[in-house]
């Protein structure tokens, strides 16, 4: 029978449910030419009372449904547009290993106008070629060149460099040998490290089309830079976390720029790790993978340790930028009133003094963390969450940071009308002015999710200051991650306590890397960097560790930790969440989740209330479980999933699943 052509079609839709679905091929696509018709294409199909377009998973000769209720699909889209190897592969990979609907892992693996079948119309203009490389007077150093050669296709490289040690240099070397044997570089960047300047660096780099792929573009853009790349006319393809599943013609390297970077895990509807589905690409392609970071994540490192991965290393800086300095200022001897130290403020006064920058880095935006009534002695919090409101007095509003939800300031307490109402703690708005009291005679610019809302914001602010002009810079992540500040030479940074005694086991590594990370914008001036942190902790062993041996000893320690408890990289977790509006169904619907079938070495913790038990309306639980075996682990997760959508409770409320977590909240 194998002579037979197959009369039936699998195809992914993009739905909450599971699998995916069969249809009968109209006759004109039973004998359409060989290769026209194969995973990856875009089919029309009637699903329910509509006509869908899903994705080809196969090709089938054997019907799973009695034949009279298969459906025949519609039409086929433009065949030359599909989701094609490693990509489609790895889209199956996805769904199976997160354990997520396949129809929602192609729908967010391809642009929405593709997904759609309504693409662009554009001319194929062949394969690129290379033409001109400029590489802007700059000769590999010694330990780049290493690092260069040391790159290869049969183990992932993890390629740890201190901050403005050369990395992307070494990104630019490896790119421009795939380029000139004619082969596609991939190379995935965190979403806040994706600005113009970023692509600019490419471009200026390499005659060649960059295909950018990143939030910020128009569903046509998508789709365009999208088929550059499918169509093998973009040498680059340059992207946040979902580039992973860009399928490429002829790819010859993938590069993961700030590997520890939380972004490129989505943590949101299918949870994927796009760091860790572009090692798995680059091993089925036979193309290196390089992940590069300043603050490798625990992950990576312990995959040096067993040998998975190798590691090379950037341990100076190129020219004579020396590594900035760090010195703790410790809290609970010296005070901060208004949040700033005597001596951070004098080091400030130096600074501005000597014509430099000063970067001032709190990441907390608003005013003050919390509102305190003197009356009756409670703070302002929200109704739908279980968190305080932050206040914002730029627009006299008290908000949410975690639902969004937002009330008038008043002058009263809403409880007990009192107007004896402080606000307590600092945020980014109450420095700024604060700043502008104590530095009359300097610019202030605050950069943060608030004050660059409005469009062309940030770009005049980051011209600003660019120009160079002595300023205080205050900020969050927003401006601590990506930017290069030539003329900051003192970092302060104010507050990064709640990492010191958070629930959540990950919060020392993050702050550790944020602290470098912030730090690591002060080494860039002609003269060394100064960074200023003032702490409660200043006598925690772990900051010591980082400050005087470096951010491999740290990690050392904090893996050391995390083997005695067990914890990730040293075991597996999976969680399963649940939310419902009415405050026990959640926890009974894990709860016979969790007593459900056999565990085999897997343990099952909780179900426990999430950190934040209330948020946005919904009670939120969630069920751990935690194995060293990674394949017993994922079986016992898929049989518990099996089982739940079994469940008549699980109708009741909302669920997700989400393997190799990194937020429990
Ligand atoms: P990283 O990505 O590690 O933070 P960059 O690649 O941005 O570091 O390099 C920091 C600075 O050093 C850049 O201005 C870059 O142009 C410069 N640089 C990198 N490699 C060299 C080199 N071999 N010789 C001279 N300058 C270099
Ligand atoms: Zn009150
Ligand atoms: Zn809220």
């Amino acid at each position: 029978m194998s002579a037979q052509k197959p009369q039936f079609v699998s195809v992914a839709i993009n739905s909450p449910l599971w699998q995916t679905f069969q249809y009968r091929l109209p006759p004109e696509l039973l004998n359409i030419e060989a290769g026209q018709l194969g995973p990856g294409c875009r089919i029309r199909v009637p699903f329910g009372a509509r006509t869908v377009t899903g994705v080809v998973t196969s090709l089938d000769h054997e019907a799973k449904l009695p034949a009279s209720r298969i459906k025949p699909a519609i039409e086929l889209l433009n065949p030359d547009i599909r989701v094609a190897g490693t990509a489609f592969k790895l889209c199956l990979w996805a769904a199976d290993y997160y354990t997520h609907p396949v129809g929602e892992v192609f729908a967010s693996a391809l642009p929405t106008l593709i997904r759609r079948g309504k693409e662009p119309k554009d001319d194929p203009a062949g394969p690129f070629s290379l033409k001109a490389v400029n590489h802007e007077g700059i000769t590999p150093t010694t330990a780049q060149e290493a690092a260069i050669h040391a790159v290869k296709a049969d183990q992932p490289c993890l390629l740890y460099g201190i901050t403005g040690s050369g990395k992307t240099e070494v990104y630019l070397r490896l790119i421009e040998n795939c380029l000139k044997a004619g082969q596609q570089a991939l190379v995935l960047v965190p979403e806040i490290g994706l600005t113009p300047q970023t692509i600019d660096r490419f471009q200026a780099r390499f005659d060649v089309e960059v295909a950018a792929l990143h939030s910020g573009l128009t569903d046509r853009q998508r789709a365009l830079a999208w088929l550059a790349a499918m169509r093998g006319e973009a040498g680059i393809v340059l992207g946040t976390r979902s580039a992973v599943f860009t399928p490429l013609l002829n790819p010859g390297i993938i590069i993961v720029d700030e590997e520890h970077d939380a972004s490129f895990k989505q943590q949101e509807g299918f949870h994927y790790s796009a760091r860790d589905l572009a090692v798995l690409r680059a091993r089925w392609e036979a193309v290196p993978v390089l992940l590069g970071s300043a603050t490798p994540s625990l992950e990576s490192l312990h995959n040096v340790d067993i040998g998975k991965y190798q590691q090379v290393s950037l341990t100076e800086r190129p020219g004579d930028i020396q590594a900035e300095n760090y010195r703790l200022i410790n809290l609970t001897r010296t005070p901060a009133p208004d949040g700033f130290s005597t001596p951070l403020l004098d080091r400030m006064n130096d600074t501005l003094g000597k014509g430099q920058q000063v970067l001032v880095f709190l990441n907390r935006r608003g005013y003050a963390p919390v509102l305190y009534c003197n009356g009756c002695r409670e703070i302002a919090s929200c109704t739908r969450c279980d968190a305080k409101l932050t206040c914002h007095l730029g627009y006299s509003r008290l908000v949410c940071h975690h639902c969004g939800s937002e009330e008038q300031l008043l002058n009263q307490c809403r409880s007990c009308q009192s107007p004896d109402l402080v606000a307590l703690g600092m945020g980014t708005q109450r420095v700024e002015e604060t700043l502008k009291g104590k530095f009359p005679d300097f610019p202030i610019l605050r950069i943060d999710r608030d004050s660059t809302r409005k469009k062309g914001t940030l770009e005049s602010l980051l011209a600003r200051i660019h120009s160079g002009e002595p300023a205080i810079l205050v900020g969050t992540q927003l401006l601590a991650k990506g930017h290069h500040f030539p003329a900051v030479s003192l970092v302060a940074i104010l507050d990064m306590d709640s990492g010191f005694y958070s629930a959540d086991y990950r919060a020392l590594e993050k702050t550790g890397q944020l602290i470098l990370q912030v730090g690591g914008r002060a080494g860039r001036a002609g003269a060394t960097g100064e960074v200023v942190i003032q702490t409660r902790f200043a006598e925690h062993r772990h900051i010591a560790n980082l400050l005087k041996r470096g951010y491999l000893a740290f990690a050392d320690e904090l893996l050391m930790e995390r083997k005695s408890a067990g914890l990730p990289p040293l075991s597996y977790h999976a969680l399963i969440r649940a939310k419902s509006l009415k405050q026990n169904l959640a926890a009974e619907f894990l709860q016979q989740v969790a007593d459900s079938q056999s565990q085999n070495g897997v343990k099952v913790l909780g179900p426990v209330p999430a950190l934040m038990e209330k948020k946005a309306g919904w009670y939120r639980q969630q069920l751990l479980l935690s194995a060293t075996d990674r394949t017993k682990l994922h079986e016992v997760l898929i049989g518990k999933v099996t089982h739940a959508l079994a469940l008549p409770s699980s109708k009741k409320v909302r669920w997700s699943v989400d393997v190799d977590p990194t937020e429990i909240y």
